[in-house]
């Protein structure tokens, strides 16, 4: 059951990590720098504004210093992945739902660029 819980915040972590890719390597952007910012005011996302779901839901969907909303595409991609991970888990074990996730992360980014 613990090793449920990490397997899901793992999957949760790669689908953070998947909408930065998602939105910055069609745009030529460094995946590591700069720092998550807000697309309308450049605030600096903070660590507590950057926990998979939980600081969406806790925000209520809305930048901590403008207010603007945040696309929902970003809680949708960690939630999904976060599920992927599980059930691939459950069904073949650890190592596939890291293989399949880059597969669906190159096809998404690709997606996003045209
Ligand atoms: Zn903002």
């Amino acid at each position: 059951m613990l090793f449920d819980g990490f397997v899901i915040a793992f999957g949760l972590a790669i689908g953070s990590f998947l909408n930065v890719c998602i939105h910055r390597i069609p745009r030529g952007q460094s995946i590591t720098r700069p720092r998550s910012s807000c697309p309308h005011c450049h605030h600096f996302i903070r660590p507590w504004e950057n926990i998979p779901v939980f600081s969406y839901l806790f925000l209520r969907g809305k930048c901590s210093q403008c207010g603007e909303r945040i696309s929902w595409v970003y809680p949708t991609v960690e939630v999904m992945t976060g599920l992927t991970f599980y059930l691939l888990f459950l069904k073949y074990g650890f190592y596939t739902p890291v293989f399949v996730n880059m597969v669906f992360f190159w096809s998404a980014s690709d997606s996003d660029f045209r």
